[in-house]
């Protein structure tokens, strides 16, 4: 024999049990037993309602109208019109019995557990009876069969206990006499030994399947439900789950107790003891394989096989000075608990005896607290023990594989991957068989922690770096663009997924948690709502993402002030905007702290010469062992600009407002005039060499006149550089006459910096420096007398984006 089971979605509505018809008709077996559950929503749907009814709320009758109409409108699209009038009737009947139970809740203001069972019972009954009507309308050979009279239970309703014995012979009595090729029954129902309706716990349909099937020595057990098997993570939260195909009895055990609804827990045990077969397979897509679950699959050379969750978890925590080296603390403690029928979910206790902590689940936690803080009532009062202490809003996510126990080193992975994304870890716990490995979390970082396990475990290596770009100008664009361009070279080569979850310009920002589309992102912008860059990061931080990345690409002052709070929610920042390293000291020291204290890079390469790899040569020096003992630069492609173009047959007013023309100044050219620009990077330099210095301890000999500095706006400044013009053509005569090039340039050496127009000689590494390139010259102690050079171009939208690109990408390799 061969027991099918199928699940709410499964029976949804009609279109899908037509679905369900098509998939029984393809069954050769001489015998099948079909389990089916109640409409998908139904059971919700009628524990509500009679929770409205005991709540003495007169809306109960709204739902019950809906269950109503839910029940007919089936029986109407699937059954033909001759046969529907008697189905009607029985249904009808049913619907009115339910009535009276709900008016009776109603008017006693109470619903008791045994009341419920009955009520709630009507959900798989009714669904049943209509489906077995419909599959004998469409010429199966199928008949009906109450599972009350086969699945004999104790009499704790709402997940009552099976009695094996009498359900194996009541089972077994029936499927002898029965002749029909297809039996027709509903899931989660059952009754107790006085005739009471009783009920399996929810999602127990798929027990009353397992039941029937291990007592039938079933060949084997389907389970027909809206997902392709048992995935790697529960696919809802994460889109990368794949289905496992083969896995075994424990480990399917293991992940289902851990939260994987896709099977209930106590479904297993009755199967496996007879070792028949689970099959789990799609109502929706039934040429999928599906998950095997079998006795042993040697987990295909897999360690981990599966992270599951549990949801709406608590702790609680029992210390106290009067634990240590007293027996039977832990047993009264357990007996409380199970006194009150409630189930530990995990155990953690110190080897100190110290404390014991468990996890339970949210709903108990009243019933919980009240029991142990009576129990222990002698010892508090003693102080020997202190009250019970509660923390909720937690959950348990957890790794599970039959292989765990035989690798070292897989605990360290789960705990490391969760620290980098900043998930705190509450409490700790590895189940004895060595199959699983659980760690209570905060339930708000569920989706975050199950990713990036899954990212570390299942993903071969691919990371997905989740970006949150601000300022989309000229940089920022090409920056989208670029990244557009490369992200299939990026995912294939070096494994990394881009993706750009958030936008934002002064005006608008746009988010979208699948990534936005990059081709259309000026319209996403557009319309997106208004920029508020609190919003942009509590977003950033409610979205909770691993491996988040904030961008900066604007030079504002304020956006630089926010990297704490990004810093501090381990989400790294790459920024190509000056002003916060080269402000405070003291601020700047913070932010490299919380880089490190947070393990979330904060990057900033394209503060200096642009896309030139600048300060990652800088760094990778030092971090070799190296000293700076000087550096020297000319670090303005603005300036070079202007004084690769200024002779004695051009003014420098016109130069100046050439470049200004060109975009190859700041929109204010004194910025980039009077050295302030090139002050700042020349500071990072000497910061990231490891100096303490802040940006008034740098030395700037200006070239510009004292009157030109102080202009208070760009016209006055522009008439300013004309009415100097023969002191501008002084530095010009001076620089000819001695064979020399003007070049601004930017020096370090023992703790000191200065910037300043110098005349450049021939032969020197700075003279023949073209446009709008950078240089750089380090001299260490391994480079002393022939210096490091970097050269290059170090201004330009397109080089700018391109050195926050592989910012990006060190993240991703970090
Ligand atoms: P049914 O109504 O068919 O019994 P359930 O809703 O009880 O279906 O179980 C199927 C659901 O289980 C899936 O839609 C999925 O959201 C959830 N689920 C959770 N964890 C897993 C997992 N590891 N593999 C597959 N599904 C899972
Ligand atoms: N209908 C019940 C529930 O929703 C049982 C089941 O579907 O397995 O919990
Ligand atoms: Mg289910």
């Amino acid at each position: 024999m061969k027991v099918l089971k199928f699940g709410g979605t499964s029976v949804a509505n009609p279109e899908n049990i037509n679905r369900v018809k098509k998939i029984l008709l393809n069954q050769s077996e001489k015998k099948v037993a079909v389990v089916v559950s109640a409409f998908g929503g139904i059971t919700d749907l009628l524990l509500k309602t009679s929770q409205l009814a005991s709540n003495q709320d007169t809306t109960y009758k709204k739902g019950l109208g809906e269950i109503e109409e839910q029940h007919i409108i089936a029986i109407k699209e699937l059954i033909p019109v001759k046969s529907q009038s008697a189905i009607l009737s029985k249904v009808k009947s049913d619907l009115n019995v339910l009535e009276t139970l709900l008016e009776g809740a109603f008017s006693i203001g109470e619903l008791t557990p045994k009341l419920s069972d009955k009520i709630v019972s009507y959900g798989e009954l009714l669904s049943s009876f209509i489906i077995c009507e419909f599959l004998k309308s469409e010429g199966l050979d199928a008949t009906f069969k109450d599972s009350r009279q086969l699945i004999i239970t104790d009499n704790a309703y709402g997940k009552a206990n099976v009695d094996f014995n009498k359900t194996n012979q009541l089972c077994n009595d029936y499927f002898k006499a029965n002749q029909h090729q297809t039996i027709v029954l509903p899931g989660f129902v059952a009754s107790s030994n006085s005739g009471d309706t009783t009920t399996l716990g929810r999602g127990g349909s798929d027990y009353t399947a397992a039941i029937i099937a291990a007592s039938q020595n079933g060949d084997v057990l389907e389970i027909w439900t809206d997902v392709s098997g048992m995935f790697t993570a529960n696919p809802k939260l994460v889109k990368q789950a794949k289905s496992v195909s083969h896995i075994s009895y424990e480990e399917a055990m293991e992940l289902s107790h851990f939260g994987a609804k896709v099977l209930y827990p106590p479904t297993i045990q009755p199967v496996l003891n007879k070792e028949i077969p689970i099959i789990i397979k799609n109502t929706f897509k039934p040429e999928d394989i599906g998950t095997h679950i079998t006795k042993n699959t040697n987990g295909n050379g897999k360690t981990v096989r599966g992270i599951s969750h549990v949801a709406n978890i608590s702790l609680l925590s029992l210390e106290g000075p009067g634990m240590i080296g007293i027996p039977g603390i832990s047993k009264r403690f357990f007996e409380t608990l199970s006194l009150e029928n409630i189930s530990v979910v995990l155990i953690t206790q110190a080897s100190s005896e110290h404390s014991i902590c468990i996890g339970i689940s949210d709903e108990d936690v009243d019933k919980a607290v009240k029991a142990i803080n009576d129990a222990f009532a002698y010892e508090i009062s003693n102080n020997k023990i202190k009250p019970v202490i509660v923390e909720t809003d937690l959950a348990i996510v957890a790794l599970v594989g039959d292989n765990m126990k035989s690798h070292q080193g897989l605990s360290g992975k789960m705990f490391s991957t969760l620290g980098k994304n900043n998930v705190n870890i509450r409490a700790i716990a590895q189940g004895a068989s060595e199959r699983n490995i659980s760690a209570v979390i905060k339930k708000a970082d569920v989706k975050k922690a199950l990713n990036s396990l899954h990212e570390e475990f299942f993903e071969e290596n691919i990371k997905q770096l989740n970006l949150f770009v601000m300022g989309v100008g000229n940089v920022g664009a090409k920056f989208l663009d670029q990244i557009a361009q490369q992200r299939k070279y990026l995912k294939e080569e070096l494994k990394l997924n881009l993706r750009v979850i958030g936008i934002s310009n002064s005006r608008t920002m746009a988010f979208n948690e699948n990534g936005i589309d990059l081709e259309d992102w000026k319209t996403i912008l557009a319309n997106g709502k208004k920029a508020d860059k609190d919003v942009f990061f509590k977003t950033v931080e409610s979205l909770n993402y691993r491996n988040s990345v904030f961008v900066d690409n604007t030079a504002s002052e304020e956006v630089s002030q926010s990297y704490p709070n990004y810093l501090k929610n381990s989400i790294s920042v790459v920024t190509c905007n000056k002003i916060a390293c080269s402000s405070d000291y003291t601020y700047y020291q913070e932010l490299k702290k919380l880089a490190k204290q947070y393990n979330s890079p904060f990057l900033f390469e394209t503060n200096v010469g642009a896309g030139l790899p600048i300060i990652d040569t800088l760094k990778h020096l030092i971090a070799s062992g190296d000293k700076i003992n000087k550096i020297q630069a000319v670090l303005s492609g603005s300036l070079n600009f202007v004084f690769n173009n200024f002779n004695d047959s051009v003014t420098f007013h016109d130069v100046v407002k050439q470049a200004q023309e060109e975009g190859y100044t700041e929109p204010d050219p004194t910025i980039d005039l009077s050295g302030i620009d090139v002050m700042r990077k020349i500071l990072i330099l000497a910061r990231e060499s490891g100096n303490q210095l802040d940006i008034e301890q740098i030395e700037n000999e200006s070239f510009l006149p004292k009157e030109s500095l102080e202009t208070n706006s760009n016209e006055a400044f522009f008439t300013s550089l004309k009415d100097h013009e023969s002191s501008f053509q002084k530095l010009f005569k001076e620089a000819q006459d001695a064979e020399s090039k003007l070049k601004y340039v930017a020096q370090f050496e023992n703790g000191k910096a200065k910037v300043g127009l110098q005349k450049i000689p021939k032969g020197h590494d700075f003279y023949n420096l073209e446009g709008s390139d950078n240089i750089v010259l380090f001299y260490t102690e391994r480079y002393p007398n022939q210096p490091m050079i970097i050269k290059g171009a170090g201004a330009g939208a397109e080089v700018t984006a391109s050195g926050i690109f592989a910012d990006i990408i060190r993240i991703g390799n970090f």
